[in-house]
């Protein structure tokens, strides 16, 4: 790696700080000196706040009043690529440097002074009386297994005074060490034996090894049907990277999936890699921010976020499960972390690897288009083969009031419960029903705060409004008419599901799936395992269960509305609904038992149900993308969705036509703005919400122009602009 360069004692440097200010600004140099890229604690008005030495001073005004950077961190300086990439990513993204900025040091405690400090584990005692406080302490001890925490992280997940914590330390219930800080990571062993590779993998393996080898740019799309071996492959590039030396980062869509991950990494490497998200301690956190940069970690494995880590010399972004829609940020900081992979990888000269049983169109466009090398494993690892894959016309079908579940469908379930297999139903609907009538006087209940429904979660004995979270009692009265005990649930969520599960099947072992029923990372991540050793025969589920969990005894997957999907307007209604279908049915026939696949539908002949059924995928991709590309859509054109909101109405509106009277920055591009509309939800936690599209031609400087364009206005107070590039989702 290039030298880095370095500031003597008094020197000017130009630090941008993690403090929305919008700019940086000058400092001295420190005693000692510091480099170019150093993290540092400076003074901003009368705090102390972090930042990053960006360059040299620019000087032009009165020295004497430039004041010195107060410290330098203990951490490795920010290397050139990695401050190319954040702005690049805040460019493209049109996300303020500041903001940028904190996302690459979310690590808690950077300022902490060197040296060991104390770490919180389990001890080895019982307390001499328990009480509801330590229960919850021992709870989340137990939780992380052997985990170390912070006083103040262990308090706070138990929901605790710190006294208490300290309390069980004095009984020995929990342990109290001097932690050396921040030790590297146990190294990975590359050249341990990996499994012996299917001819196609080995192919697929040595390709992308070249790609390391070459120590150059380069993105491959590695697809093929879950199963086909694809994590084995990339663990091969893996490998390779460490054996060059170089760092290399997995990104997964789920913290559910890291588990079987890390089992199968340590079975390849003989060590564990390194670990970013939110169900890691912060202890853990800061260690592998640190070593990352060090280059104390060879391999990480993360969400999305992962990506700002400051990776010393990063060769290898694997991501994972690439059309995941979790992989877009959707507050805050508007990323996708698979755009920014490459855009990373592109400026430290790594490879790119986007792992999928159903890319999105953006990939499968850029394969085409030779922009992406692509690769194709299209056999299932072993024996495991595809689903047989079929619809069940629901015209046809016979449904009883209040039921789901066709008289087809429960046939072959009831099948698999004699034979012993399991069935997976799925239903992409969280809670009991998505609506609650009154049946005195039609009111549907609504979120107070939002235009939307809300949920009723039988479970919790709550309405939810998945807007904005916003929970209430379930009413026994209409809160409209008044009548009482005439509120009825409309429609299927997962919860209601399962009481026509358990009504029909009696005798079946019934577990649901659905992210809001567990408490943790952990206690689902146990749950999948405990289903996947047969500890259910019937599954119901989620969009949860679509994510590449492994359930070996798994046959069949009955899909209740494979339709669900394909209502709304959204641009990526067939793309999203055929991804799912595919990765849904998927689930099933992973073992040595081939699997089935049906599909519950009222529109058999839609063209995305058949080509779901005829698993002719190029030719939807290619229907799919001609399509776009007649319309000047994505990948073949380019959006940016801009979303007003206040909890004034009339400010928004306004302000929303302004935006689109006053567009020549977005016309000089050749650029058009929709709208302003109201938002398809209106009104969320009170704040009134309007959208405008902004469409142009593939290949303008859109960004420059959406900056200049909204420079034009002053914001108002009460008013949030942001805007979405590329936006995934049309809300
Ligand atoms: P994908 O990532 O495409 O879903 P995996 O890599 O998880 O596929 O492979 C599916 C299953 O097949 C896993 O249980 C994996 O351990 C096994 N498998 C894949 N390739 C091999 C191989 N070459 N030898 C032995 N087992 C393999
Ligand atoms: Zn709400």
């Amino acid at each position: 790696m290039a030298e880095l360069e370095f500031f003597d004692e008094g020197a000017l440097v130009s630090v941008l700080t993690t403090e929305p200010v919008g700019r940086a600004f000058d400092y001295r140099a420190p005693e000692g000196g510091c480099f170019l890229g150093a993290f540092v604690e400076v003074p901003l008005g009368p705090r102390r706040v972090l930042g990053v030495v960006w360059g040299a001073g620019e000087g032009g005004y009165d020295l004497a009043k430039v004041r010195p950077v107060t410290r330098v961190l203990d951490a490795a300086p920010m290397g050139e690529a990695m401050r190319a990439f954040l702005v690049r990513a805040a460019d493209y993204t049109l996300t303020p440097m500041p903001a940028m900025l904190r996302l690459a040091t979310r690590a808690p405690g950077l300022a902490d002074p060197p040296g060991p400090r104390r770490v919180y584990r389990k001890g080895c005692s019982e307390p001499d009386r328990m009480t509801n406080a330590r229960g919850r302490v021992l709870d989340v001890l137990d939780e992380y297994g052997g985990a170390a925490f912070t006083l103040g992280e262990l308090a706070g997940l138990a929901g605790v005074s710190t006294s208490v914590v300290k309390g069980l330390v004095k009984q020995g219930a929990v342990a109290e060490e001097e932690a050396p800080r921040d030790l590297p990571y146990p190294a990975l062993d590359p050249d341990l034996p990996g499994k012996a590779l299917a001819v196609d993998q080995a192919e697929a393996a040595e390709r992308l090894c070249e790609g390391i080898r070459a120590g150059r740019y380069g993105t491959t799309l590695l697809k093929g049907v879950t199963g086909s071996g694809k994590t084995e492959v990339y663990l091969e590039a893996v490998a390779e990277c460490l054996r060059a030396g170089r760092q290399a980062l997995v990104l997964l869509p789920e913290i559910a999936l890291t588990a079987e991950f890390l089992t199968r990494v340590e079975a390849r490497f003989g060590a564990s890699p390194g670990e970013w998200h939110s169900g890691v301690t912060q202890t853990e956190r800061r260690r592998l921010w640190r070593m990352a940069g060090e280059g104390g970690v060879g391999l990480v494995v993360g969400a999305r976020s992962a990506l700002f880590l400051p990776f010393r010399d990063l060769g290898l972004i694997v991501v994972d499960e690439e059309h995941d829609t979790s992989y877009k940020q959707e507050n805050g900081a508007l990323y996708n972390a698979r755009d920014m992979a490459v855009l990373r990888a592109s400026l430290c000269d790594a490879q790119v690897v986007l792992a999928s049983a159903t890319p999105c169109l953006e990939s499968w466009a850029n394969a085409e288009a030779g922009k992406y090398q692509r690769i194709d494993l299209t056999s299932r690892f072993g024996v495991a083969e595809m689903p047989d894959l079929s619809a069940i016309d629901m015209r046809a079908e016979k449904l009883e009031p209040s039921r789901w579940i066709g008289p087809t469908l429960a046939g072959a379930v009831r099948a698999r419960i004699e034979r012993g297999e399991q069935a997976l139903l799925f239903l992409n609907r969280r809670g009991y029903a998505p609506v609650t009538i009154c049946r005195a006087c039609g009111h549907q209940i609504g979120c107070e705060h939002c235009d939307a429904r809300m949920v009723e979660h039988r479970f919790l004995k709550r309405l939810v409004c998945h807007q904005c979270g916003e929970t209430k009692p379930m009413p026994t009265a209409c809160p409209s008419c008044k009548a009482e005990d005439r509120l009825a649930p409309v429609g299927p969520g997962v919860e209601r599901l399962a009481e026509e599960v358990a009504a029909r099947f009696p005798e079946a072992r019934v577990a649901v799936l659905s992210s809001d029923l567990f408490g943790s990372a952990r206690a689902l991540k146990d749950k999948i395992a405990e289903i996947a050793g047969s500890g259910a025969d019937i599954i119901i589920g989620t969009q949860l269960v679509a994510k590449g969990h492994n359930f070996p005894l798994l046959t069949l997957v009955g899909v209740i509305d494979a339709d669900l999907g394909l209502q709304g307007s959204d641009l990526r209604a067939a793309e999203r609904t055929f991804q799912l279908m595919r990765q849904v049915s998927g689930r099933a026939g992973r073992g040595d038992k081939p699997g089935e696949a049906m599909l519950q539908t009222y529109q058999r002949d839609h063209a995305v149900i058949r080509a779901i059924l005829s698993g002719d995928e190029e030719a939807f991709w290619k229907a799919e993308a001609a399509e776009r590309e007649a319309a000047g859509m994505p990948p073949y054109g380019r959006l940016a969705g801009i979303v007003l909101s206040s909890p004034d109405v009339q400010t928004v509106f306004d302000f929303g036509a302004e935006l689109a009277r006053r567009d020549a920055p977005l016309r000089r591009i050749g650029a058009q703005v929709f709208g302003p509309a109201p938002a398809p939800v209106a009104r969320v936690r009170g704040r009134h919400r309007v959208r405008l599209l902004v469409k142009a031609a593939k290949g303008v400087a859109l960004q420059p122009a959406l900056a200049e364009w909204v420079a034009q206005f002053r914001v108002p107070n009460n008013l949030r602009l942001s805007i979405d590039i590329d936006p995934q989702s049309f809300y």
